[in-house]
């Protein structure tokens, strides 16, 4: 089974969701055959780090002018590969690039993709790619196929699959492709480059997370705010304490806020509806602060406090700055 991870860089480097595909890639199959994609200049050290982490085959197109990410070159070149190769499936991040690059090479494919999958798996009976996602308001979940076309196309959310170890035997296949002068042919020109400014709320890097949800009310969202800095902790927030204007939509964690896989969650007066939990389940260990005993995240977590966090939380934070 021929799968192709359309492995985005970030700075000439990897992305993270690139690597996080390639490894999933690797175990979605007996038989899967795992080629990295990538579109760029300079790509060796990206080459590299594709090899490091699984792809058996790299396809390299370099060239100066695909430096930044273009959708009328990228497209080209991307969907010229896979008329040439033609690939089972075609997996891309849901990121920015994924996001504006696959759906375009779909229509030129005449093939569906699924957005924002979750979850993805092979059919044992068909060998179909079963691409679950959020559905409905992510009130369910929903598993779709792509029977009739190819390749099977799906972008997926960063930080849902896991970068497994991986131990190299063979050297992969590297095929250099050399873009032709009309798939070269940009859509705009490239001004400039100006990096986002670093924040100090990294969520997506962060290792422990704190999360005020809506039972914090705005004075207990101060309250966690203080027991993160005192626990050397990221703070993060539901949508509804970003939507209350408590905490900025950078501290959001969920389906439409981001996804997040540190070492330790602690859920501080969130309920855990579905919407919540898809951003935050691959938290290592999950520590649960609420009065309701029996909500979805209390059920779920490793380690489940039925308390009220105006009674606990002062005292823990007097605790942490004793030690
Ligand atoms: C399309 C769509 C996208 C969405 N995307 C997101 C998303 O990205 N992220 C997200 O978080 N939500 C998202 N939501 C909203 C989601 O459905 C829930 O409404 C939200 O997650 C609930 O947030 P919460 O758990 O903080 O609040 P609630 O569900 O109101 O839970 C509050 C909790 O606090 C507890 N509590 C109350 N007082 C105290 C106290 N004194 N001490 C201890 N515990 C207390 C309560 O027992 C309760 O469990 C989305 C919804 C939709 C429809």
């Amino acid at each position: 089974m021929k799968i192709w991870i359309f492995a985005e860089l970030s700075r000439r480097r990897l992305s993270q969701v690139a690597l996080e595909l390639i490894s999933c890639a690797r175990g979605l199959a007996a038989d899967a055959k795992v080629t990295a994609v990538l579109i760029g200049h300079d790509l060796d050290a990206a080459i590299r780090e594709a090899a490091a982490v699984g792809a058996a085959q790299i396809i390299a197109a370099d060239h100066p002018l695909l430096e930044n990410y273009d959708d009328c070159r990228y497209e080209a070149i991307l969907t010229n590969l896979v008329r040439k190769y033609n690939p089972d499936i075609l997996l891309g991040g849901a990121t920015a690039v994924g996001r504006a690059l696959l759906p375009r090479c779909a229509v030129k494919l005449h093939t569906g993709l699924t957005a924002d999958c979750t979850q993805l798996a092979i059919e044992p009976e068909k060998g179909l790619l079963l691409q679950t996602r959020p559905a409905f308001g992510g009130n369910l979940f929903a598993t779709i196929k792509t029977a009739e076309h190819r390749p099977q196309m799906a972008t997926v959310r960063p930080q849902v699959m896991k970068v497994t170890p991986f131990t190299m035997v063979e050297e992969p296949e590297i095929i250099h492709v050399a873009p032709s002068e009309d798939e070269l042919k940009g859509s705009f020109d490239w001004l400039d480059f100006i990096p986002k400014p670093e924040s100090d709320n990294d969520l997506r890097n962060a290792k422990v997370i704190v999360t005020a949800g809506y039972g914090c009310g705005p004075d207990g969202v101060k309250l966690v705010r203080d027991f993160a800095a005192a626990a050397g902790a990221t703070l993060a927030a539901s949508r509804p304490v970003v939507d209350a204007g408590w905490l900025p939509y950078s501290c959001q964690v969920g389906q439409t806020g981001t996804t997040v896989q540190p070492d330790i969650y602690v859920a501080v007066g969130v309920s855990g509806a579905i919407q919540h939990w898809v951003g935050m389940s691959n938290a290592k260990k999950i520590i649960a602060i609420n009065k309701d005993s029996d909500c979805f995240m209390m059920q779920q977590a490793d380690v489940a406090v039925q308390a009220d966090l105006f009674a606990l939380l002062p005292a823990v934070i007097s605790k942490i700055k004793k030690n």
